[in-house]
């Protein structure tokens, strides 16, 4: 009997790439045919940098679509990539479902599952008959608030472009923790019209969400309880990178610099600080600076990522003479390997912006997070890392300067690594999140289910 044949498309975004990436492993190896879309800019970067090139052994399809932008545009213009995508790709899509279908008679799309903040995936799915099926790959806290996003308007906490019109903290349900409606994931901006561009896409995951079949997350109740019982719908089937929690990270898309292993493998247990910002945060250099030095002071060893173009200015950011004073206690790299950095056991702890990705990392591994948002959900990860899950500290900028002084730093690491109570905390919540993706456990369950749902509804 011929395989179920599944499109599985994700946002063209680092932190968005991986985690469907894994989904789509976990189905291959459960006997799905997966043609995984990437736009043609993330498909190089991902296959340059995949240690396995020919789609996981043959299993996969890797196939590109054109996001409307020329080569030379800056990607990393939210606003210009959203809405070239948006104006691109639906035909796109189409034109790659039609083509399919007629080259592979015997094994024709069944289904396409898309990133929830693909609305117009689900929609061209619907138009040509396809079955539909949302992943979310951020955390579920995030969607409550995009799914609510009605009535926030109605209640006239944001406008119909998602600005906020009032500072009171926003309660989703009594076991949430509030947010404030300026740390909203599309409203977190300097510039509205990022917010507004954000907006769009809210509106459209909130009506794609009503023409899916099944919405599954990256996540799980054990971790976000509150936020899942809001939404009966929403069905957890992560954390996926605690199934296979060791194998080889895919969809990077720089090189992983894998020198830092040694190094780590050569630094007392619990002894590192490991620091990294996810793929496209920014610092300005008064602040990237003041990191330095607070990592300087801190008297630990640390591994830091300084991806390219992390500072808007130069390469060369650092104080004078910095590199030479830090020596062989500070390791810095352009990319980690970060999943197996993570697991590493001389880290104690993990400074980070608190993407979803590597909130949930931290968590699997059970590292205590000192916490540093920026944007979109982060604000949100940071709050159940900070309040619920009580696994980590979050860094509060001096009023004054504007800026998380090298003071702040070096008392929040104290503070983290000084009270073992960050370090138990962080395992019992790993002990909780492996057991249920583990054979037997809730997710675990509930993915088995969605692949018997595709594997059905071929038939
Ligand atoms: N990552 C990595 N090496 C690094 C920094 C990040 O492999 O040096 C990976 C990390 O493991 C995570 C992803 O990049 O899977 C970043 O996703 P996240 O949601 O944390 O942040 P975003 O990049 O979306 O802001």
């Amino acid at each position: 009997m011929a395989k179920p044949h599944v499109i599985v498309i994700p946002y063209p975004a680092q932190g968005h790439v991986i985690p469907t990436l894994e989904l789509a492993q976990c189905l291959v190896t459960q006997g799905v045919k997966v043609t995984f879309i990437n736009t043609e800019v993330s498909h190089n970067l991902v296959t340059n940098n995949c240690l396995d090139k020919d789609g996981f052994g043959g299993l996969m399809q890797m196939v590109s679509l054109p996001d409307g932008l020329e080569p030379w545009d800056d990607r990393s213009d939210p606003c210009k990539l959203a809405l070239s995508i948006l104006q691109t790709m639906p035909l796109k899509l189409e034109e790659l479902i039609v083509r399919i279908n007629k080259e592979e008679e015997s094994s024709r799309v069944s289904c396409v599952i898309a990133d929830d903040c693909l609305g117009w995936a689900i929609k061209v799915a619907k138009k040509m008959g396809v079955r539909r099926a949302a992943f979310r790959p951020a955390s579920v806290a995030t969607l409550a608030t995009i799914l609510s996003c009605q009535k926030l308007i109605d209640e006239g906490i944001i406008n119909k472009n998602g600005i906020p019109l009032s500072d009171e903290m926003i309660q989703l349900s009594e076991t949430m923790p509030p947010i404030k409606p300026q740390n909203l994931a599309w409203a977190c901006f300097e510039d509205s019209t990022i917010t507004q561009v954000f907006f769009k896409f809210v509106v459209q995951t909130e009506e794609a969400s009503r023409l899916i079949e099944r919405f599954i997350c990256n996540s799980c109740p054990e971790l976000e309880a509150a936020a899942f019982s809001m939404y009966p719908q929403l069905q957890p089937i992560g954390p996926l990178l605690a199934r296979n929690r060791l194998a080889d990270q895919a969809g990077q898309f720089l090189q992983e610099d894998t020198t830092c292993l040694t190094w780590l493998d050569q630094q007392p247990p619990c002894s590192v600080i490991y620091v990294a910002f996810g793929s496209s945060t920014t610092f300005n250099q008064t602040q990237f600076e003041e990191l330095a030095l607070g990592l300087e002071l801190s008297n630990r060893p640390f591994l830091w990522v300084v991806r390219p173009g992390m500072t808007k200015e130069t390469a060369t950011g650092y104080p004078d003479g910095y590199v030479k004073a830090v020596g062989s206690r500070g390791r810095i790299v352009k990319w980690a390997p970060q999943q197996k950095v993570l697991a590493r056991p001389s880290v104690a702890c993990f400074m980070s912006h608190c993407g979803w990705n590597s909130t949930l990392e931290g968590v699997t591994n059970g590292v205590p997070l000192l916490c540093w948002p920026h944007f979109c959900d982060q604000f949100q990860n940071a709050s159940y890392a900070c309040d619920i899950w009580k696994t980590g500290l979050e860094f509060e900028k001096d009023e004054e300067a504007g800026i998380v002084t090298r003071i702040e730093i070096i008392s929040k690491v104290e503070q983290l690594l000084s009270d073992k109570t960050y370090k138990v905390k962080a395992l019992e919540i790993k002990e909780k999140v492996t057991s249920s993706v583990s054979k037997g456990g809730y997710s675990h369950r509930n993915l088995d289910s969605f692949v018997q749902w595709i594997h059905k509804n071929d038939a």
